[in-house]
């Protein structure tokens, strides 16, 4: 395998090693500097947001970047730019109200038959549109033992619970041995009859997706996987062969991608990116308006923008290349899906629908 400057020297061995990827992360501005060849702007951004969001991005991740191109992709979701500087009334530090959704600390129920379980704050790769910055990547958050085993406690006190979404953080950031505690015993609990895990690891870490952490998994399956591929680019063998793994160890794998300007607001891009996650075995599930969080707004896109990309992929990819468009509501309001109009004109039970192509086509309802 030819990897470029500065990790051709590194072994196979060492590369195809989580553990290596997680303590050889690229943190400092000098490492930084040399993989990604830094405009003078995020050398100055990032000495000023330090502060705010901590930089982490594994050496794998980092390498799939193009050195000195400042609309790359990859860098883009790695390092942080001017716009994170900038504040807005409208921005939210916890744009979700997820905090006063908890009934006891790392648990926020919102909905009757679901939860979200946090079972830690870390993760391979600080992402930029993070939405849970004010937990992820501060060391004074994280999850005790407490927490998580209140946390079990709780669900398997809660019988209206019938699904559990355990993320973070990045979940697969605990030990195999700690992940495996806590999935067995939501398995365990009769009324938890689905359980999903929310992870970034098969585009950031991929290398974390091992044999030892899919026989966990299998003794647990039916699992739900949510993985969250934003680009192409991020489209590689070595995230191929983790979601091979996954799906080989009982995972139905999904995406969630988040639309974010100047990285993934292209519908051509999103074909291809679905495209590719079809491939894999892995749905679409959600493309998310990226959340009114703090630092964000220069990622954001209009709501058109996402309506469009859906609009285009219609009729390009079968439907189930198709995700749902969705707004996380603010201040807890829940998940809301939008969809293209297609219905153009109605004249009684006369409908008229505008398909893709452009062209008009006649339906004529019933009475209800
Ligand atoms: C997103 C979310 C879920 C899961 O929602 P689905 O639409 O079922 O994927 C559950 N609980 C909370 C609090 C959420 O934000
Ligand atoms: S992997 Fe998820 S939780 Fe972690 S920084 Fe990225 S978006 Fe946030």
């Amino acid at each position: 395998m030819s990897r470029r400057v500065p990790f051709d020297a590194v072994t196979d061995a060492d590369w195809s090693n989580w553990r290596w990827q997680q303590s050889h992360r690229l943190r400092g501005l000098g490492e930084l500097d040399h993989v990604f060849g830094l405009t003078d702007g995020e050398r100055d951004t990032f000495v000023r947001s330090a502060e705010t969001f901590l930089v982490s991005v594994t050496p794998y991740y980092a390498s799939l970047s193009e050195h000195g191109n400042p609309n790359c992709p990859i860098r883009l979701q790695s390092i942080p730019q001017a716009g994170e500087l900038l504040t807005y009334p409208f921005e939210l530090a916890d744009p979700l109200a997820e905090e006063s959704h908890m009934p006891v600390p790392g648990i926020t129920h919102r909905y009757p038959d679901r939860v979200l379980f946090y079972v830690t704050h870390n993760c391979p790769v600080y992402c930029r549109h993070c939405t849970r910055k004010r937990k992820v990547a501060n060391p004074e958050s994280a999850s005790t033992k407490d927490e998580i085993a209140g946390g079990l406690d709780w669900i398997a006190a809660n019988p209206e619970v019938r699904d559990v979404l355990v993320s973070g953080g990045d979940p697969l950031t605990l030990s195999d041995d700690r992940l495996g505690e806590i999935l067995l015993r939501l398995r365990a609990i009769p009324h938890v009859e689905v359980i999903r895990l929310g992870t970034r690891n098969p585009v950031t870490l991929p290398q974390r997706i091992t044999p030892e952490l899919c026989a966990i998994l299998r003794q647990v399956r039916p699992l739900y996987l949510h993985t969250h591929f934003n680009h192409p680019r991020e489209c590689t063998p070595e995230a191929a062969q983790a979601l091979r793994m996954l799906a080989d160890a009982g995972c139905n794998l999904g995406n969630q991608m988040v639309l974010l300007r100047g990285i993934n607001d292209d519908p051509q891009t999103v074909l291809e990116l679905n495209r590719w996650l079809l491939k894999q075995g892995c749905r679409p599930y959600y493309i998310f308006q990226a959340d009114m969080a703090l630092g964000i707004t220069h990622l954001r896109t209009p709501l058109s923008k996402g309506l469009e990309i859906i609009k285009f992929l219609r009729g390009r990819i079968s439907g189930m290349g198709v995700p749902q468009f969705a707004i996380d509501l603010p201040g807890g309001g829940g998940k809301i899906t939008l969809a293209p109009e297609y219905l153009v004109a109605r004249e009684g039970s006369e409908l008229v629908f505008r398909n893709g192509k452009g062209e008009d086509y006649r339906f004529y309802d019933v009475e209800p």
